[in-house]
C-alpha cells in the first residue's frame, strides 16, 4: 500500500475505535512501520476521531521526525515493542476501559493477564503480559517491554492501557479490541466460576493454528496449558 493509502488507513481505524468508546479524549495511539525503516505515528494531543492524515508525524528509521506534527510522547512504547518482536509492521495503543481495569485487579497472572477464555482471544491477541506502571512517556517502560524478549503481542501497561502488535495495521486493531472484549468478559464473569478453555482445547488451537502462544514454546518440552 502507498504511504498516502497508509496514512488513511490510520485515520479510518483511529476513527472507528474512538467512535465505539475504545479510546476517550486525546489518549491513544497507532504506529505503523514503513519498508525504509521509518514510520507514521499519531501526533501528541491527537484524538483518534479526528486525524488529519497530512499532519501524521513521518519519523525516519533513526525515530527523528521528518514532517508533519510532533508525535506522540509514548513514543518508547512503540519503540521497544518493534525492537523486540521483529515481524511487527503495527502498533496499537488504546486506554480501553475494561482492559485498564483488568490490569488493577490482584489476582491478574503478569505473564498471562487473561486465561484462555475463548478461541479467539488466543488467535488474535495470543498470551498477554502486564508490565508495572510507569508515568506515561517514561523511557523505563521500554526496557520492561524488551524485558518480555518479544514473546508476546500484546501487552498491558498496568492503571494505563494496552498495547498491541500485528503484522498489518488491521491485525494489529482486531487484536486489541479482541483483547478489550476478552477483559469484558473476564470482569462479567469474574467470582461467577466459569468454565474456560481445557489446556486440551488450548493445545488443539496452538496445533490446528500454528499460534505462538508463550506458554507453548517453553524450552522444556512440557506442555504447560
Ligand atoms: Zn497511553
Amino acid at each position: 500500500m502507498s504511504e498516502s493509502g497508509l496514512r488513511e488507513e490510520i485515520c479510518r481505524y483511529g476513527r472507528s475505535l474512538f467512535e465505539r468508546g475504545l479510546t476517550p479524549g486525546s489518549s491513544g495511539n497507532i504506529s505503523l512501520r514503513l519498508d525504509d525503516g521509518g514510520w507514521l505515528v499519531t501526533p501528541t494531543n491527537a484524538s483518534l476521531g479526528f486525524l488529519d492524515p497530512a499532519r501524521i508525524s513521518r519519523l525516519d528509521s533513526a525515530g527523528r521526525l521528518v514532517s508533519g506534527d510532533k508525535p506522540t510522547k509514548e513514543i518508547p512504547l512503540h519503540a521497544a515493542l518493534y525492537e523486540s518482536r521483529g515481524s511487527a509492521r503495527a502498533i496499537v495503543h488504546l486506554h480501553s476501559t475494561h482492559a485498564v481495569a483488568l490490569t488493577m485487579l490482584p489476582e491478574i497472572d503478569p505473564r498471562a493477564a487473561l486465561p484462555p477464555m475463548t478461541p479467539y482471544y488466543l488467535m488474535r491477541a495470543g498470551e498477554t503480559a502486564l508490565v508495572p506502571y510507569y508515568r506515561p512517556g517514561d523511557p523505563a517502560v521500554a526496557d520492561a517491554i524488551r524485558g518480555l524478549a518479544g514473546k508476546y503481542s500484546s501487552v498491558l501497561l498496568a492503571n494505563h492501557g494496552p498495547v498491541v502488535a500485528g503484522d498489518s495495521l488491521e491485525a494489529a486493531v482486531f487484536a486489541t479490541e479482541e483483547l478489550e472484549e476478552t477483559a469484558r468478559l473476564y470482569l462479567l464473569l469474574r467470582n461467577l466460576n466459569p468454565r474456560y478453555l481445557t489446556p486440551d482445547q488450548v493445545s488443539d488451537l496452538v496445533q490446528t493454528f500454528g499460534l505462538d502462544l508463550p506458554s507453548h514454546h517453553d524450552h522444556d518440552g512440557h506442555d504447560h496449558g
